[in-house]
């Protein structure tokens, strides 16, 4: 008595790119779908503060950047500014549209949206609901709970609503992690803070050397802010292959990053003045300072997991606090399933999707193969971009499955348009044979810098993620004078015939 209770037979927790790619396919399959969901709007990290805002903000500097270049083609143009107030307009109708979108898409698919938060997560006393077979409960708690039907109009129930489901999914996502003791304060922001910056700062600093603070750095410095980048190691995406982080370093440096490396963040004084003062030792010698008006914190992100309630239900969580679960994405509560940020691994909307679906499959008893985390591809939406999928030599080399394995190096400059374009790139194919299948050589990895390299790495994953052998991949025509000609060109050159290259 009292609290309102509705069924469903999946209840999802997040709706960002994990939680609502779940509730589409779930609802595809004909399943009755509950999307929980705590923001005002839809779409998680990703479509409010992650993925879609940073590239807008950067479709607009990359604009800024062929204009500076305009000189050198012959045209004449100039930067005269930038209307702050025109530009956050356009990243606001981008989400606005995205997010919108998503919710009249979720409403279509019939796909029932619960906005408030999940407060608690228990398994039904005694035996499954013989009627519905449900046997997890999540509290849902709101002020009210906002419901959302086919209409999409706000439908306000009370302040908690408990939804009964035969299975849950959880995907709450990640949040930005602070510099170890510091905590974000004043100019020391995060991520999502600096997307909501009324104007670009005069100068930054920032910390970290994966996608986010690269992409930063990248966007800032095309639009004249003073940038200094702050790494640990000799290059960015240090995890990356050795010769495309390299060449990325190189390519921000060259366009007037500072990127100082061998660093280690001992203090940020974020006083009452304006900026922050960031002090760091190099290579463990003296302690240094720099000052920006911004100090931007990218150094990872922590999942949402520290829920007692997550704890209490019998979700056990890994040292990282990362959901332990296996491949398909089970946790060791029944039928309580994890997907996206919150299990170990690329933290990336693209592979979020591809577990929700799957995890969706799997409780439709479809049998899906699971996420091939070594196929997942990463990119950097710098300029140049940097995209990989697949291993790096250096993982194939120490794979005992794995014989014969090749790096080989295409010069990217010998490509038109990377010509024309007046950036620096790499393009590096790893080959090798499968013990299972001997005297194949098959694509085992690709690793790019390239202005479109985001593009061009979806079609080597379609060959490192299908295994086709080289000899294969090399015969595909690529269209002429285009970017993906430099992966045309690599596989030949790693077929042993390099056609317009030594
Ligand atoms: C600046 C930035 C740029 C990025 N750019 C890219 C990119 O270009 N490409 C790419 O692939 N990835 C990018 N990412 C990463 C991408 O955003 C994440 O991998 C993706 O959003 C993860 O999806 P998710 O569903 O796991 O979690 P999230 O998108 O974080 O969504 C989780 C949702 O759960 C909700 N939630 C949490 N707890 C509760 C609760 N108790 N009750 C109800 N709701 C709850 C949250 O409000 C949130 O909406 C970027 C990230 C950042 C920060």
């Amino acid at each position: 008595m009292g609290t309102m209770t509705e069924q469903f037979d999946i209840a999802i927790i997040g709706a960002g790119p994990g939680g609502y790619a779940a509730a589409l396919r779930a609802a595809e399959l004909g399943r009755s779908v509950a999307l929980i969901e705590r923001d005002a709007t839809l779409g998680g990290t990703c479509l409010n503060r992650g993925c879609i805002p940073s590239k807008a903000l950067i479709t607009a500097t990359h604009t800024i950047d062929t204009v500076h270049r305009a000189a050198e083609l012959g045209v004449q143009a100039h930067v005269d500014g930038i209307d702050y107030g025109t530009l956050r307009d356009y990243r606001r109708h981008v989400v606005e549209t995205m997010t919108g979108g998503l919710a009249a898409l979720l409403a279509h698919r019939g796909v029932t949206v619960f906005h408030g938060a999940a407060t608690d997560l228990r398994e039904i006393a005694g035996t499954a609901d013989a009627e519905t077979g449900a046997n997890l409960a999540v509290t849902v708690t709101g002020n009210p709970v906002e419901r959302f039907r086919k209409a999409q109009a706000a439908e306000p129930l009370d302040a908690s609503v408990v939804i009964e489901a035969g299975d849950v999914i959880l995907a709450t996502g990640a949040e930005p992690r602070p510099l170890p003791g510091i905590p974000f304060a004043g100019a020391l922001i995060d991520s999502t803070q600096a997307l909501e910056l009324d104007e670009f700062p005069a100068s930054a600093v920032i910390v970290g050397a994966g996608a986010v603070a690269v992409e930063f750095a990248s966007m800032w410095n095309a639009a004249g802010v003073d940038v200094t980048l702050l790494i640990r190691k000799d290059r960015v995406l240090s995890g990356w292959n050795r010769r495309t982080a390299a060449t990325l370093t190189r390519e921000l440096t060259r366009q007037g990053v500072k990127v100082v490396k061998g660093t280690a963040v001992t203090r940020v004084d974020t006083g009452a003045n304006l900026g922050a003062t960031v002090h760091y030792t190099r290579d463990g010698g003296d302690e240094q300072q720099v000052w920006g008006e911004i100090v931007l914190a990218a150094i990872g992100r922590d999942p949402n997991t520290r829920f007692d309630w997550l704890a209490r239900a019998g979700v056990t969580l890994d040292d990282h606090g990362y959901v332990a679960c296996d491949a398909l994405g089970r946790t060791h509560a029944p039928h309580v399933w994890a997907v996206g940020d919150i299990v170990a691994g690329h933290a990336l909307a693209h592979r979020a999707f591809e577990q929700g679906v799957t995890v969706a499959e799997s409780i439709a008893r479809l049998d899906p193969k699971p996420v091939d985390e070594t196929t997942v591809p990463q990119i950097v939406f710098s300029h140049p971009e940097a995209a990989c999928v697949g291993l790096t030599g250096q993982e194939a080399t120490a794979d005992p499955n794995l014989n014969d394995v090749k790096e080989t190096a295409y010069p990217m400059l010998g490509n038109a348009r990377m010509l024309m374009s007046g950036v620096g790139g790499a393009m590096t194919v790893v080959s090798g044979e499968r013990a299972d299948r001997p005297d194949v050589p098959v694509v085992l990895g690709v690793h790019i810098v390239a202005p479109v390299a985001s593009d061009l790495i979806a079609e080597a994953e379609q060959l490192v993620g299908n295994r086709v052998p080289l000899a294969e991949a090399a015969r595909l025509i690529h269209p002429h004078p285009t970017f993906s000609e430099t992966l045309g060109e690599a596989l030949l050159k790693a077929d042993g015939r390099p056609l317009h290259t030594r």
